[in-house]
């Protein structure tokens, strides 16, 4: 569903991410560890088109975002670009929800003025993630007047809307207290139990232990070590995620 090949990124003469590779398969959870600045939220910014490889390759499906040309990202039209964005969703550390709109404006106002879609679906759509998210009453509520867990929350119901076959996620609960971290990866759990694909970073080590199927250990810029969540959590092979994970204990 989403395939990354040898993507490297750089800023000036800081080489952020150095031929990376990675794939997530539909139904699949894949974390993303490590520690600060090892190209973490980089390698999501360039997933999500927020930024550009330098090179590699991107694909969603059969779509192609980047292709290689002479060992340069070469990146598709503006077509094809819209077109990729529409597939997936991304929720940040900081919520960034609109804060002069209401939650149930913040979650309707893309699919009905970018999807073009019905206001009778799209409202009704809203009300039942609004439900799943455990946010009902809250839709008239401006994003200053709920907790951080729950415009967290609203901003997953806001990412959902839009149908999306894949979520990125870049550290959902780091800004959130324990009480609110505990809300929003219940709803984060409940999303995997749906089969959700999603690519979440995260420093909750026993959530992505629990519900992660992959996790990839990232530092300086390389994958260090990757595979089945319970392994690279419980049995880490590599010194470094040795050293990393004890700083979790
Ligand atoms: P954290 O856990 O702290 O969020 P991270 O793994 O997400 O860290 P990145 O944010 O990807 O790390 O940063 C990796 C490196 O890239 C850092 O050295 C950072 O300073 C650099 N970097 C990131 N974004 C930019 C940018 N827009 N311009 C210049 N340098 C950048
Ligand atoms: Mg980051």
């Amino acid at each position: 569903l989403v395939r990354l090949d040898h993507a490297r990124k750089s800023f000036g003469d800081n080489e952020v991410l150095k031929d990376i590779s990675l794939s997530v398969h539909p139904g699949e959870v894949v974390a993303i560890i490590g520690p600060s600045g090892g190209g973490k939220s980089t390698l999501l910014r360039c997933c999500t088109l927020l930024e550009r490889l330098d090179g590699g390759t991107l694909a969603f499906d059969d779509l192609v975002v980047a292709s290689d040309e002479g060992g340069r990202a070469k990146y598709g039209s503006s077509s094809v670009l819209k077109e990729a964005k529409s597939r997936f969703g991304l929720v940040f550390q900081n919520f960034n929800l609109f804060p002069h709109y209401t939650v149930m404006k913040n979650i309707t106002d893309a699919p009905l003025h970018v999807q073009k879609r019905g206001k009778e679906e799209v409202f009704t759509e809203a009300r039942a993630l609004l439900a799943k998210m455990g946010l009902e009453g809250k839709e008239n509520m401006v994003p200053c007047e709920l907790s951080g867990g729950q415009q967290q929350r609203v901003a997953i119901a806001r990412a959902l809307a839009l149908n999306p076959d894949v979520l990125f996620f870049d550290e959902p609960t780091s800004a959130l207290d324990p009480e609110l971290t505990k809300e929003v990866l219940k709803v984060i759990r409940e999303l995997a139990a749906e089969r959700m694909t999603m690519v979440i970073v995260t420093h909750e080590m026993n959530f992505a232990r629990d519900v992660a199927d992959h996790i990839i250990f990232m530092d300086g810029g390389v994958i260090v070590e990757e595979g089945p969540a319970f392994e690279v959590i419980n049995h880490p092979q590599h010194n470094r995620t040795r050293a990393f994970l004890n700083n979790y204990e």
